[in-house]
Formats: structure tokens, sequence, C-alpha cells
């Protein structure tokens, strides 16, 4: 079998951080049919276009697609539609990535960078699947309107709408489901059925397809108590689904627990397990070219493209057992560096891990 895969390493850091994973997959041994693409402020740069049709129809004939980070600020003047991140729309778009997966692990090693106390945040490990191309976010019909009547009648009104439809909720739903069968058995459903007739919708649609998993734990939360959950005993957490909007704002407080942006990969799946896996940070401007960037994310980003698009999920337990192996060896890049470890580079970091891997 082999396994053709998309490399889109992008701007900023991307390329630095690319070169590592793609060192590290290879060394897996797997049959494989690499091809690169320039995406993102490079691909603008070089064909006019964020998202250029070569590198949409690469990724589209592609199992899954490794992608680096896109964006800096000298693309800031450009019209919105040929803006660097307007690449990571399109493709979720073309794709129908609908499923975002992201974990927020912090390994005992690390325990310190977390702003909360160690106890409450060592050994962390849970995943937030966030429902990814619906919601408030691309509902209709939204703008700007004229009210009719009542209190603010004749002024001005910003407006959108929050709709899910049935088939939407069922397929997130199916692939949390899937992935707490795969981990601890545990899922939480985050909405707001209180006061939102659309979260009420999500959470009986949620407890329906929960009989085809009689072996998953469904809970459900609102969103403002998993806001304050996650902060108080994340550990208590497994698997947690929600929509785009709830599941934007929980994913990205779920990542600063762990204190490392550096460390954190993350997933895009569409119905067929196709899937783009990025690290859940940007293109960091600031340090790129330096070789100073932590590629760890983008390594156990592999990791996440292995075990949910490939089905190789011994292999994604190699590399994820590698960087445990690595940072309990001491090895730190400048976002992790603690005193008393050893500083690496991007590049002496990838050479650890394929070393750990051996
Ligand atoms: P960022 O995540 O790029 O950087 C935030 C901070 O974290 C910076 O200080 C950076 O140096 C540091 N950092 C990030 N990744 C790191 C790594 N692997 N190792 C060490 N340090 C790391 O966020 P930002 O500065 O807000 O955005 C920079 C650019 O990235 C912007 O153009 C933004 O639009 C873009 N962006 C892209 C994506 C993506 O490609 N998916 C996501 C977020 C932001």
């Amino acid at each position: 079998m082999t396994y053709k895969i998309a490399v889109l390493p992008g701007d900023g850091i991307g390329p630095e951080i690319t070169d590592q994973a793609v060192r590290v997959l290879t060394a897996l041994g797997l049959d494989l049919e690499l091809k690169s693409a320039p995406v993102g402020g490079a691909a603008y740069d070089a064909h006019g276009h964020p998202l250029p049709p070569a590198t949409l129809n690469l990724a589209r004939e592609s199992a899954a697609i490794l992608f680096g980070a896109v964006g800096d600020w000298k693309y800031d003047s450009l019209a919105r539609e040929l803006r660097p991140e307007q690449a990571i729309l399109g493709l979720r778009k073309s794709l129908g990535l609908f499923a975002n997966l992201r974990p927020a692990i912090l390994y005992a090693e690390l325990a310190n960078a977390s702003s909360l106390k160690p106890e409450v945040v060592a050994g962390l490990n849970i995943l937030i699947v966030r429902e990814l191309t619906g919601d408030i976010y691309f509902g209709q019909p939204r703008g700007v309107r004229e009210v009719a009547e009542g209190p603010f009648k004749g002024e001005r009104q910003g407006f959108d709408t929050m709709h899910y439809a049935e088939s939407e909720v069922r397929r997130i739903a199916h692939v949390a489901f899937q992935a707490a069968q795969k981990r601890n058995g545990k899922l939480c459903s985050v909405d707001k059925a209180n006061v939102l007739e659309t979260s009420q919708f999500w959470r009986d649609t949620v407890v329906d397809v929960a009989r085809e998993y009689p072996d998953v734990a469904l809970s459900h939360m609102y969103v403002d108590n998993a806001a304050m959950q996650l902060v108080r005993a994340p550990k208590e957490f497994d698997v947690i689904v929600t929509g785009n909007l709830f599941g934007d704002i929980l994913s990205d407080e779920a990542s600063m627990l762990t204190g490392s942006i550096g460390m954190l990969p993350s997933a895009s799946l569409n119905a067929s397990k196709q899937g783009l896996y990025e690290p859940s940070h940007g293109s960091a401007p600031d340090i790129a070219g330096k070789n100073v960037a932590n590629p760890l994310a983008t390594i156990l980003s592999v990791a996440m493209m292995l075990r949910y698009s490939l089905g190789e999920a011994a292999q994604a337990d190699r590399i994820e057992s590698a960087v445990q192996a690595v940072l309990h060896q001491g090895l730190r890049t400048a976002d992790i560096f603690e005193e008393g470890m050893a500083r690496v580079s991007t590049s002496q970091m990838g050479d650890a891990v394929l070393n750990a891997l051996k």
C-alpha cells in the first residue's frame, strides 16, 4: 500500500518544522509518495494566490496533508481573499474537513510550563473534537440591518444565525464516540442547551447517536461550566465534543493549560478520513529561519496522521513514545527550556526523535 501524502510547508517556521516531521515520517519504513507544494504567503509570492489550483489538486488526491503554518505580517495589506490564512479555509471547504481534533497533552516532564499547579495538570491528556464547517460561523442570514420594531427600532443591528442540521451533528458525534472508544471511553458533549434551541437539538441528537456506542460513557455540560472545569479539574475529561463556536474557545483554553504551544498537534478530517494535519500554533514569523522553533507539534501531527488517516496506529505510538523519550532525556527547544535541561535547535530535536525511534 503506497500512501500519498501532500506536504505543504507554508510560511515562517513552517518549512523548518515540516522538514523535521518529514524526516521522522520517512524513517518509519512505510511505502510513501510525498509531494510538496507551496501554500499561503509562499504560494502568493510564487503564483499570486495562497491556494493555487496545483496545490489544491495535490491535496485533493492525497490521503493526508502535512501542513506547516501560514501567515506573515508582510501580507497584512493584501485583500482578504489573497491573505495566506485563506489557504486553510479553502482547504477545509474544498475537502469537507468538518472534524477538528485537538489533543491537549501535558507530558509529566513539562508540568512546570503550565500556569496551573503541577498536580492539577501533570499527565493531562484530553481530546477536543470541534465541528469545523457549520454553526454561527457559517449560518445565513448574517449582516447588518435596520431594526424594524421594539426598543431599538430604527437603529442599525449586527446579526448572525446559529444552526446545525441533524446530519452535521450526527457525523461529528460519530467521530467523537469513535475517538472515545479508542481512548478511555468517556465523552462529554458541550452545549448551551439551557438557552439555545440549536444546542438543545445538538444534545438530543448526540443522545440518539449514543445508542450505537453503549461502551462509551456520555455526559453533557454547559459551555460556561466546561470552561470552568477545564481550569479546575481538566483531568476529569477524556474526549470533549462541541460545535464550532464553543470549540474554537475551549480548544484554545485547553491548549493553554499545557503552557507549551510548540507541543500541540491537530487534525482536521472529512467523512472519508482524509485529513489535514498541522501544529496548533501559527507561523511564528518572529523566530522564522533561526532553527530555534519547536518541531514537536508537527512531528506529533504526523503521529495523528498515521492514526486517523492511514490506519497505522502502531507507527503513531512509536512516534509518540520517541517524543516522550527525548523529553525524558532532558532535551528542550527554547520555548520549553528550563534550567538544568539541554537546549537544542529545531534540527537537533529532529535528530533526537529519529534516534529515539531506532
Ligand atoms: P504564532 O502561533 O505564530 O506565535 C505565537 C508565539 O508563539 C510567538 O512568540 C512564536 O514565536 C511562538 N511559537 C509559535 N510556534 C512555536 C514553535 N513551534 N516553537 C517555538 N515558539 C513558537 O501566533 P501569532 O504570532 O499570533 O501569528 C503569527 C502568524 O501566524 C500570523 O500571520 C497568523 O495569522 C498566523 N497563524 C497561522 C496559523 C496556521 O497556519 N494554522 C494559526 C495561527 C496563526
